[in-house]
């Protein structure tokens, strides 16, 4: 397979309609992003790397983090986290307040705002420090220590976090939160605000493509809750663009306002594509199309 010419070809593609996304400005520290930036990286089980654009400049991950949330949690024996959220998607904008009130605070899915908030308390009362976690393990998967919470960024949104402030004292009213709402929130938005690469995401998502097996060995996930991570990233990992995603990328995927999107191909490999113009769902324009384009041309989907 010629990963190389393939992301190259992926690439074109992406940067010709990176014109039509809009930079996410509902938080400040992230209204200042190129839209014209490009990056993409693939990293195989097999432990070939391949990288066009800017493959090594860090971004705001942002949800592309829930995805780490949620196999941490597991990963430390929170299966109880599904008593407090579902796994349909939610056909709602992932900071939607409405679904939550029909469904008495039990969030729809641990993708969504409302979703990963829960997802950062269960993690925060099983490890004492659910951003802290996260990061350490993006930093031991990337093999890049330097990895980091942005503070401009995680106090941007705190300071602009009133609609997530409002989902998570709609959930503690409900009793679905174990843990105080300033501590939930001040962790979640630790771990939305942490920078990393393509390469590094890339990297730190490899445990999915490998049946819940890490970067260097050791088992993260049971094969069976690796399944179920990819499955709920398929249905889910792009809000209410989910259908639109499966049917043009067809890989598991899980997308920030950052503008990263990372994928899983099982068994094969993961990619991370990056450029921060978003569409109206918050999903990178840019990184879409060139992982549609990456799929259509060799076929590596899951499908
Ligand atoms: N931190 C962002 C927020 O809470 C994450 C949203 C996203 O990336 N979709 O709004």
């Amino acid at each position: 397979m010629d990963y190389q010419g393939l992301l190259h070809d992926a690439m074109t593609a992406g940067r010709a309609v990176s014109g039509r996304g809009r930079v996410a400005d509902y938080i400040p520290a992230l209204a200042g992003a190129d839209p014209a930036a490009f990056g993409m990286a693939l990293v195989t089980v097999d432990g070939e790397f391949h990288g066009v654009g800017e493959v090594d400049r860090p971004f705001s991950v942002q949800s592309v983090s829930k995805v780490f949330t949620l196999a941490l949690a597991l990963a430390h024996g929170g299966d109880h986290v599904w008593r407090g959220v579902g796994r349909e998607p939610s056909g709602n904008p992932f900071n939607s307040l409405v679904q939550l009130e029909n469904e008495r605070g039990i969030p729809r899915n641990p993708f969504i705002n409302a979703g990963a908030l829960v997802v950062t308390d269960r993690l925060l009362g099983l490890t004492g420090d659910a951003a802290g976690t996260v990061l350490d393990f993006l930093r031991a998967e990337s093999g890049n220590p330097f990895l980091a919470t942005e503070p401009a960024t995680a106090a941007s949104e705190a300071e602009h976090g009133h609609r997530n402030a409002a989902l998570a004292h709609f959930i503690a009213s409900h009793g679905n939160l174990e843990n105080e709402v300033e501590a939930v929130l001040e962790h979640y938005y630790a771990h939305c605000a942490i920078e990393a690469s393509c390469r590094d995401l890339a990297r730190a998502g490899l445990f999915l493509a490998q049946h819940g097996m890490r970067a260097g060995g050791g088992r993260l996930l049971s094969r069976s809750d690796a399944k179920r991570v990819n499955a709920v990233m398929l249905t889910c990992g792009t809000y209410d663009a989910a259908g639109e995603f499966a049917y043009r990328v067809g890989l598991p995927g899980k997308s920030g306002v950052g503008g990263g999107v990372l994928a899983v191909m099982p068994g094969r490999g993961t990619i991370c594509a990056w450029s921060p113009g978003l569409d109206p769902a918050g999903n990178s324009v840019a990184a879409i199309a060139a992982l549609d384009a990456f799929t259509t041309a060799s076929g590596l989907s899951v499908f």
